[in-house]
């Protein structure tokens, strides 16, 4: 097989850091190592290319002869001088690293890099939940809460590089739990993840509930703990769901999407996450023309690869055209 029309991609996660092979928005091969986010990103991208080389192989391809290297990094990310900005404690050696030139000098290849948020939202605009649509907001509820906009055809940057990346930071809690990004009373800091522990701690019935004394307690114990009918679970719970909703309506009064698309851990659960967010968008946001679609992301896993390769196409949607 030629590697010219297939692009190498790597997606740095938090934890995960994934990668593969893509052609034309057909992942034919991708793999997932644990992310070492504490260790040096050089010595970790020096075992991911090692890997991307033995999976071309595979493909009676070469590395060198892929037609790029399309990279996702957490943190803020310039797209343009492709550098990490921030990182908030991953790969301290990110910031000011030389993509490109580690790129060539490695690979031979070029680079292209995005923020992993704004990337998984190209991914499920051009080969996912996304098409057809130039207006969108994701939202990722997992361990943290990422968000990425689409606006008018055009993946919102800014100038600072955080353009509709930082939904996760909203203040929706005037002076409420410190966050890890330094604020108050955040998004993310009131309802995701990495707090639900501490909700469920908190909680006037914690002494009673079946969730006490549980290590570890994510979405899939709190959904199932509330479903047996724990107090502390369901109102845990239901705390979160009512701020993603409210959530929701601000990102719409924001960005004005016609599209919301939903990922995440959260999403991996029986209860039907979706069905209450769509109830609270349509109590609380203010929409005089036509309700905002609300949905389920399509490539949960595989977005992230699929939007590192779609850095390589040419934009093919002008401002104000309908995409194809
Ligand atoms: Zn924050």
């Amino acid at each position: 097989m030629s590697g010219h029309d297939v692009l190498a991609t790597i997606d740095l996660g938090g934890t995960r850091t994934k990668f593969g092979l893509v052609r034309d928005g057909e992942l034919l091969a991708a793999a997932a190592v644990a992310a070492n986010a504490q260790g040096s990103l050089e010595a970790h991208l020096y075992k991911i290319v090692e890997q991307l080389r033995v999976m071309c192989a595979r493909f009676g391809t070469t590395l060198e002869e892929c037609r790029g290297l399309g990279l996702l990094s957490t943190g803020l990310v310039n797209n343009r001088a492709m550098r990490v900005l921030t990182t908030n404690g991953k790969y301290d050696d990110a910031i000011n690293f030389d993509f490109p030139g580690w790129a060539r000098a490695r690979t031979g290849l070029e680079l292209r890099m995005e923020n992993d948020a704004r990337g998984a939202l190209i991914g499920e605009w051009r080969f996912g939940a996304g098409r057809g649509a130039n207006n969108i907001v994701m939202v990722t509820i997992g361990t943290g809460i990422g968000t990425a906009v689409i606006s008018e055809g055009r993946p919102l940057t800014g100038p600072h590089f955080s353009g509709g990346n930082l939904g996760g930071h909203i203040i929706i809690n005037s002076g409420g739990r410190r966050c890890t990004c330094g604020a108050v009373g955040c998004l993310e800091s009131e309802a995701s993840g990495w707090v639900l522990p501490l909700l469920v701690k908190e909680h006037a019935s914690h002494g009673e509930s079946s969730l006490n004394g549980m290590e570890a307690i994510g979405f899939t114990e709190l959904v199932a703990h509330a479903a047996d009918g724990d107090t502390c679970a369901a109102d845990v719970w239901a705390h979160c769901l009512r701020i993603w909703g409210e959530a929701l309506v601000s990102f719409i009064h924001c960005f004005d999407p016609e599209r919301i698309i939903v990922g995440g851990g959260v999403m991996n659960n029986p209860h039907p996450v979706l069905h209450d967010l769509r109830k609270s968008v349509a109590n609380l946001a203010w929409t005089a023309e036509g309700q905002v679609e609300i949905v389920q992301a399509q490539h949960p896993d595989e977005a992230g690869l699929l939007g590192a390769s779609a850095l390589f196409y040419a934009p093919t949607i002008k401002p104000g055209l309908i995409h194809p």
